[in-house]
């Protein structure tokens, strides 16, 4: 069969991997096509994962910050909120991103095909479009970046709209009178703040017995005591079993992760359910086996450092070829996969990555983490700022943060750091610059930090560790 389309490289899939990737192509020279299903790019991230779910986040934060200020003397009553308002707000925000994508793909010449995409060789894929019609594509080179999809729990009626994945719930349908958060991870935890700060009476239920897993308990702890503040009811250790649905809301029943125990809840109804229990990657979708591409059992793509599957022309990149599910690790993938494709001789070299919570408080962290640390019976020092230290906390009247890093003890430079509080994510880019640079306590200590700023509390805990502060002032 003769191909409709014949290009040097095409990426599958324009999430922030796959459009990352094809510009990166596309400026290096190579002639570029980008295949997505659906109309817009931008893929889980800007469509229905970090961006809206940041704008909606935004909301919240004004509404707490306007809850607050009366502590200060200032009363702003009782919110008004139009949700028609704060979903166009979010569509916005959301459009401006991915037509601004668009652009950019036109300007470098990107073909773009929408359409869902499989292989049928090693150097062959269909396109089908919505309409059924098919084309063939011919390629030298492909980047796999059809990354992934919210887990289902099979026992949940998923034909009912009040169930409901992250796409659902960042569609803002309604604030439900309660709502039950299946999964205290960074998702759940995300659009639990932003559910309760919309006046939604919010219910966490968490297998594990701690709240985001991953993270060291003690990040955890401010953001789970302003949780139950908020009115957040939290369970840990608890496993939601069955499920029914009828007109007065969702009934769930619980058990305890431990059997043989007791759920801290028996059972609840509530007006809508959230299921955020992880992410599946869609490596068994797209065919890759008539490609010749190895999948494990788990839809994973499994890569080496130069991000190449074990066809050394196809390469994969982004939430298919694995953990962390992080746009940054996406679009750091993309740039490499494009630059080896081209013949660059370049292979995976950064150390961390970080992972930031946009909860309220923040929690960030990048490298070791203390949990691993210990397990891995690494030597290693670790040294906390509490933000109750902090000019700046004090004067924002958050003083519940703290930072922490952690130190090899041999060579003293940062192998570790976390934080907790207000714009901690943003904080956290300095701690991981020092990791990538191998420095050491004192280069961060003696770096002067202005004042009064929340950075600073990177510097005093280096200047902790080192001894160089021995009491807080
Ligand atoms: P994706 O973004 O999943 O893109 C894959 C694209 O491929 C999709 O557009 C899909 O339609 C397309 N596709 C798949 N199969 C085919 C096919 N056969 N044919 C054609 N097209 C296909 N990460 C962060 O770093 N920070 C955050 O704050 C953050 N917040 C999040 C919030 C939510 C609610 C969610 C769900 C995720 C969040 N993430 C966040 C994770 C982030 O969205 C992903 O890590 C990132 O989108 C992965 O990028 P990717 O390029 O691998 O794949």
């Amino acid at each position: 069969r003769k191909a409709d389309i014949e290009c040097r490289l095409v990426v599958l899939g324009a999430g922030p991997g796959g459009y990352t990737a094809a510009f990166r192509s596309a400026d290096l020279g190579m002639d570029t096509v980008l295949i997505e299903r659906y109309a817009s790019l931008g893929g889980v991230c800007l469509n229905v994962g970090c961006i809206p779910s940041k704008a909606l986040l935004h909301a919240a934060e004004i509404i707490d910050h306007a809850a607050h200020a009366s502590e200060l003397g200032i009363d702003y009553g009782a919110p008004k909120i139009s949700l028609d308002k704060l979903r166009e707000y979010k569509e916005k925000v959301v459009g401006q991103l991915t037509k601004g994508l668009a652009g950019m793909a036109k300007q470098r010449k990107i073909r773009t095909v929408q359409g869902v995409a499989k292989f049928v060789s090693a150097n062959e894929l269909e396109i089908t479009a919505d309409d059924g019609k098919t084309q063939l594509l011919r390629f030298e080179q492909c980047v796999i970046a059809a990354g992934s999809q919210a887990v289902k729990l099979p026992n949940f009626p998923w034909d009912d709209k009040r169930v409901m994945d992250s796409t659902d719930a960042l569609e803002l349908a309604e604030v439900p009178g309660s709502l039950l958060v299946v999964g205290g991870g960074i998702i759940g935890l995300e659009m639990a703040t932003v559910y309760s700060a919309l006046g939604a009476k919010v219910t966490v239920v968490e297998f594990m017995d701690q709240l985001m897993p991953g993270a060291d308990k003690d990040l955890v702890k401010p953001l789970a005591d302003r949780l139950k503040k908020q009115g957040i009811e939290v369970h840990l250790k608890t496993k939601a079993s069955g499920v029914s649905a009828d007109k007065k809301g969702i009934t769930v029943t619980f058990e305890a992760a431990t059997e043989g125990e007791k759920p801290a809840m028996e059972s609840g109804t509530f007006d809508r359910v959230l299921v955020a229990v992880g992410r599946s990657a869609n490596g068994k979708k797209i065919d890759a086996d008539k490609a010749g591409v190895e999948v494990t059992d788990r839809g994973f793509i499994p890569v080496d450092r130069q991000m190449r599957t074990n066809v050394p022309h196809i390469f994969a990149i982004g939430d298919i070829v694995g953990n962390p599910m992080l746009a940054h690790k996406a679009t750091h993938e993309g740039k490499l996969a494009a630059e080896v494709a081209f013949g660059e001789k370049k292979e995976w070299v950064a150390r961390v990555i970080p992972s930031v919570a946009y909860t309220n408080p923040e929690i960030a962290w990048v490298g070791v983490t203390e949990t691993e640390a210990k397990a891995k019976g690494l030597k290693v020092g670790v040294a906390k700022f509490p933000w109750a230290a902090s000019g700046r906390a004090i004067g924002i009247g958050r003083t519940e943060g703290f930072t922490k890093l952690i130190f090899d003890e041999e060579t003293h430079r940062v192998i570790g750091g976390a934080i907790v509080g207000v714009h901690a994510g943003e904080l956290l880019a300095e701690i991981g610059l020092a990791i990538e640079m191998g420095a050491e306590a004192e280069d961060i200590g003696h770096t002067i930090h202005a004042h009064p700023t929340l950075s600073e509390s990177v510097a005093m805990a280096s200047e902790i560790y080192d001894g160089t502060i021995t009491d807080l002032y």
